[in-house]
């Protein structure tokens, strides 16, 4: 397992290396525009390259691209949506010039028009991002919460949307775990795991799983409520933790932290818990 954290990239590309390295960080996440707005920041050749060259020599990889939260690909048509691809193709080609191995995306909200039209839409705004988008990103379609109208907290919809492109490569999935947790899907003990992967695995493919945002819940299973907590200290606890970081499967993946305030401390001390959980024995053996 790779473990990791989203940085901030405040001050540059060049200083968000530094703040891996100062964390620890054996993978990592960045935005690479102002995730709350939509204008586009424009990254510097140099400021790329001292980003590749400071990845590499810290052994640093992979590293994933974040979207900006304001991308709806379930928006109708219109201003929204139209801009919204432009962010994806935008932060995928950004992707490929860092040297990033994917591009993470929630994927929006049906704005009180249903699911089914949600999903629809969705497959239509991939579409055109992956023929506009340059040819070696993965696409990572990360699980909703499935707080307000958000698309994408059923693994079924996941696969809906995947199985829209028979043959593409691209397209994968991102598991965190407080999203599929406050979705409903039950991740505290081993059976419940097993379960939840087990439907992953029905609707969508285990082999598409390709990271795990690792964040506690503040909200409880299936309160479709989306807010992160530190690692053992919210409803999903140090023992599931424990599990999921021993099973098989998820600890082939790079883990990815999102927990609040990402200072050094904290983020050290999560990720020195996350390390902890892969290693401890869980209570029942
Ligand atoms: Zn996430
Ligand atoms: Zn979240």
């Amino acid at each position: 397992m790779r473990l990791g954290c989203h940085i901030q990239i405040s001050g540059g590309l060049r200083k968000a290396v530094e703040r891996a390295v100062e964390r620890g960080c054996e993978t990592m996440q960045v935005f690479v525009s102002n995730p709350r707005g939509w204008k586009q920041s424009s990254i510097l050749p140099a400021d790329i390259d001292a980003f590749r060259d400071g990845c590499r020599e810290a052994g640093i990889e992979p590293v994933f691209v974040h979207t900006i939260y304001l991308i709806n690909l379930a928006a109708p048509e219109g201003e929204v949506r139209e801009k919204s691809i432009d962010a994806l193709v935008m932060n995928m080609e950004a992707a490929a010039r860092l040297g990033s191995s994917a591009v993470v995306t929630h994927l929006g909200s049906h704005g009180g028009e249903g699911e089914e039209v949600g999903v629809r839409r969705v497959v239509e705004a991939v579409g055109e991002a992956l023929r506009r988008g340059p040819g070696g990103i993965p696409l990572l379609l990360e699980t909703t919460a499935g707080s307000g109208n958000s698309v994408g907290h059923l693994f079924e919809q996941l696969g809906e949307i995947i199985r829209a492109f028979p043959g593409e490569e691209r397209l994968g999935v991102c598991l965190d775990t407080c999203h599929v947790f406050a979705a409903g899907y039950e991740v505290r003990t081993r059976e419940g795991l097993e379960e939840t992967l087990r439907e992953l695995d029905r609707e969508v493919g285990l082999e598409r799983l390709r990271l795990v945002h690792a964040n506690d819940s503040k909200g409880d299973l299936g309160s479709r409520v989306d807010r992160h907590e530190h690692i053992g200290e919210g409803r999903i606890g140090m023992e599931a933790f424990s599990i999921m970081a021993r099973h098989p499967v998820l600890r082939e993946l790079p883990w990815i932290l999102e927990t609040p305030e990402m200072t050094v401390e904290r983020d050290r001390e999560n990720l020195r818990r996350l390390r902890e959980a892969a290693r401890r024995r869980t209570r029942r053996g």
